[in-house]
């Protein structure tokens, strides 16, 4: 199995540390806002590796932690004159929620970054104890001059940034790319009592702490999306082999930028979308299809066109999906199971998603699988019920377990599980019939009538979709 390591920049050998043991981070949310498709798109593609590891054998422990105290959350904290933390529970919480509603399977750990102050004190104690780390007035900042090789993950050059900096606000800083280890308190922020008085851990520090007390020194994979490349992932490097003077990290993955319309997602351009605004159009199975027909590492444009074409494919395993669980009720004993070649499809996924985790491959096979098996169902009129038995299982290993995009026990509630949208469907359904039929007015009428409820319909070539408006 290989790894495309944002370290070595090559795809290199998965050789974890202690198989079958494998441990990953995942550098989780702010909880200041609900998570946006962006986040989701990071928070998919960690899922979906998390799964595959688990499918290979490996005994898989996840950490993905929650930020709930940094600049972010304070001036939200600020700006809407609520406590830092009841907003931090409050997204916590949705967080949760919304990683549910798009069948992400939870971590092993969710830890949060307040409840590790201790371990990142005494990480902060160790490095200014080594010389690595200053302290002045209060502040704690990190000489990044000290850690040979720094910018080693991002191939950045310290002459360079220094070179490309602007000087920095903070005066107390040394050079001005030194970062915060610790921050002395401001009146009404959220602040813990330190060697260097009242205050509150940087952003950096808190992966680094929550990583080692958790997954150890030395973990295999730690991943997010690639703005976190630099400082961050840098950063954190510095700060861990420093202190435990041992490699941090094996694998380096990072998640390529979701954009919108080819433009950053951005609140000033109005263009950020929550994941819950996404699930009240289309199912989770949808959203995840849609993530991964393009490679983890890339980036991906995000539009409703995309995502309607992911709803039809959706809607093609769905379909086949329901048949063949209907087949093996029936339990039919005579007909042959055909030698459809069901190792061969289990090699070419394994192949697929061995290489870097190729999920747009995996998932054109699983379409080319549901292809040629309704085409066998098409051209045999008694096939044995344990032939529907091993295609349930494949797409249940394939589709279900590793890949989150269908669900055999929820096969009647997959448009987000609510009544009212299987009805628009079923509705939209009759709709393109009628259609067929050339029965416009009547395909008008159901038009018109959907408009009037605010639900807005869009067809296109990949079929139709629908919004609602609320
Ligand atoms: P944040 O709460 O902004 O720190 O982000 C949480 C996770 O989502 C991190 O791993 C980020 O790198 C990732 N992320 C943020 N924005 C995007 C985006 N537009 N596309 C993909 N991943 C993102
Ligand atoms: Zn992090």
């Amino acid at each position: 199995m290989k790894i495309y390591n944002t370290f070595s920049k090559t795809k290199e050998d998965f050789i974890p540390l202690n198989p079958p043991k494998v441990t990953m981070y995942m550098c989780g949310p702010t909880v200041y806002d609900y998570f946006h498709i962006g986040n989701a798109r990071s928070f998919i593609m960690a899922d979906i590796i998390r799964r595959y590891l688990e499918f290979k054998g490996y005994d898989v422990n996840f950490v993905m932690n929650l930020t709930d105290v940094d600049d972010r959350l304070i001036n939200r904290s600020i700006k809407d004159n609520i406590a830092v933390e009841k907003i931090a529970a409050f997204y916590s919480e949705e967080f949760f929620n919304d990683l549910y509603s798009l069948k992400i399977k939870p971590a092993s750990f969710f830890p949060k970054a307040t409840a590790h102050i201790r371990e990142m004190v005494d990480i902060i104690k160790n490095l200014v104890g080594k010389g690595i780390a200053y302290e002045k007035n209060g502040d704690v900042f990190y000489n990044v001059k000290k850690f040979e090789n720094y910018g080693k993950l991002s191939g950045k050059k310290l002459e360079e940034l220094e070179a490309g900096s602007r000087v920095e606000v903070n005066e107390q800083k040394n050079n001005p790319l030194d970062f915060t280890l610790w921050k002395k308190t401001k009146e009404g922020e959220p602040s813990w009592e330190s060697p260097w008085g009242k205050g509150r851990p940087g952003w950096h520090i808190e992966c680094s702490a929550m990583s080692t007390k958790l997954l150890g020194k030395t973990i295999d994979i730690h991943a997010g999306g690639n703005d976190l490349i630099f400082p961050h992932h840098e950063n954190e490097i510095a700060q861990s082999e420093a202190c435990f003077e041992q490699k941090f990290v094996k694998y380096w993955i990072h998640f390529g930028f979701l954009n919108i319309q080819n433009e950053k997602m951005s609140k000033s351009l109005g263009n950020v979308f929550t994941a819950k605004e996404i699930l009240k159009n289309y199912s989770a199975e949808t959203i995840r299809l849609f993530f991964i027909q393009t490679h983890y590492g890339g980036p991906l444009n995000f539009s409703d066109e995309l995502l309607g074409a992911a709803k039809k494919g959706f809607e093609k395993i769905k379909n086949l999906a329901i048949t063949v669980d209907y087949e093996i009720n029936k339990n039919t004993t005579d007909g042959t199971d055909l030698g459809f070649d069901f190792n061969s499809y289990y090699q070419e996924f394994s192949n697929y998603m061995d290489d870097d985790f190729n999920t747009p491959r995996a998932t054109a096979l699983i379409f080319d699988f549901i292809r040629n098996v309704n085409k066998v169902m098409a051209e045999n009129s008694k096939i044995n019920s344990i032939f529907y038995q091993k295609v349930k299982k494949f797409l249940q290993d394939t589709a279900e377990d590793v890949l989150g995009i269908i669900h055999f026990s929820e096969l009647y509630n997959e448009s987000n599980g609510s009544i009212e949208n299987q009805l628009i469907e079923l509705l939209l359904d009759i709709r393109t019939q009628l259609k067929q039929q050339k029965n416009y007015a009547l395909s008008d009428l159901i038009r018109d009538g959907l408009n009037k409820l605010n639900i807005e319909i869009k067809d296109s070539k990949e079929g139709t979709t629908y919004k609602k408006n609320t």
